[in-house]
């Protein structure tokens, strides 16, 4: 996603995942523990994602040092990666409210590898304690700033606007193929949260990491990618050219294979990132005895019996929605 051009960017149709259909079963397969963690972000947190504002505002002289001390705060919260961005009223779901603030602090964590690599109800959970680890973050982070008398909005993978973009935004990595950020630190295996705030700051501003080349010349997760759902090449969406990956295609094959994420799994820049580097050389080996989807899919349901057969009888209507940000 280097030298990406925002400066026609419209905001952007939300994704849709086709809950209506596979819902009750996705939801039925997930441990105990992985459901307290959607009560918890969906029914405690949500509704704590604005701050109260502290009427006696601190003056902030020194917008750097401001900066500096936030992320200082947001890596002692928890988060191991964090960039500020400047907030793009245009770069937002189109079924999101425009907040009126001018900063984005955009966080991030890694999930357990090893646990990742295990595609079935271990890795959701694995996926849903990190969302969850985020959100309370943001929340904590959110209220940390009402306290300095100025206003901020928790915004979790289900908020407002796409975090990918606003972690490519706020230095935190690269737009892949695959449509996730791509981190020096964590490669493809982290998740993002972000926190909105008119609290003065300086902002990180985007990096070129060089992964726009490595991706151009690489195939792995569109010929791993079961749904077929990951375009070769760049396309225009909502007025900005980039990597795209169809939704519609993608879908199905994530509802049954527990939020599937063997694109992030068999991604190379992995292997990058200090912390995960060991851990990848499992999935390398399983990249290379698997070859494509099929064998993919095969290695995993004899590692963690998928069930699909429960899926039999179910039909999937896909809404063409992503058409609809084409230009
Ligand atoms: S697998 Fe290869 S093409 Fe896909 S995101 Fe990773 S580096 Fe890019
Ligand atoms: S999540 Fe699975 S189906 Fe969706 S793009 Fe990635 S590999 Fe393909």
């Amino acid at each position: 996603m280097g030298n990406v051009n925002l400066e026609d960017v419209r905001p952007i149709t939300r994704r849709r995942n086709g809950n209506d259909v596979f819902s009750p079963i996705f939801q039925k397969r997930m441990t105990p523990l992985c459901k307290w963690y959607f009560f918890m972000r969906a029914k405690i947190l949500a509704d704590q994602r604005d701050t109260p504002v502290n009427p006696h505002k601190a003056v902030i002289e020194d917008t750097r040092a401001m900066a500096i001390s936030i992320k200082e705060m947001v890596k002692e919260l928890g988060a191991e990666i964090v960039g500020i961005a400047a907030y793009n009223p245009s770069l937002i779901y189109n079924d999101a409210d425009v907040v009126d603030h001018k900063y984005a602090i955009v966080f991030g964590m890694a999930m357990k590898y090893d646990i990742m690599v295990d595609i079935g109800p271990k890795s959701q959970e694995e996926v849903h304690r990190v969302y969850f680890t985020l959100d309370e973050i943001g929340v904590r982070l959110t209220h940390r700033i009402g306290a300095y008398g100025y206003g901020a909005r928790t915004h979790p993978n289900t908020g407002d606007f796409p975090l990918p973009a606003y972690g490519y935004l706020a230095g935190l990595g690269e737009l892949g193929k695959h449509g996730c950020l791509m981190s020096p630190d964590l490669g493809s295996s982290f998740r993002l949260s972000a926190v909105t705030t008119d609290l003065p700051l300086e902002i990180d501003g985007p990096q070129d990491y060089g992964y726009n080349d490595i991706c151009t010349s690489c195939d792995i997760c569109t010929r791993f990618c079961p749904g077929e759902a990951i375009s070769p090449q760049k396309e225009k969406i909502a007025g900005v050219v980039r990597w795209h990956v169809d939704s519609d295609k993608c879908q199905p094959f994530f509802s049954k294979l527990f939020g599937c994420k063997i694109c992030l799994s068999v991604c190379p820049i992995t292997a990058r990132a200090p912390k995960l580097r060991d851990s990848y050389k499992e999935m390398a080996k399983m990249v290379r005895d698997a070859k494509d989807a099929a064998g993919m899919l095969a290695a995993i349901d004899e590692a963690t019996p998928l069930h699909l057969e429960q899926f039999e009888g179910l039909k999937f209507e896909p809404k063409r929605i992503s058409d609809l940000d084409r230009d």
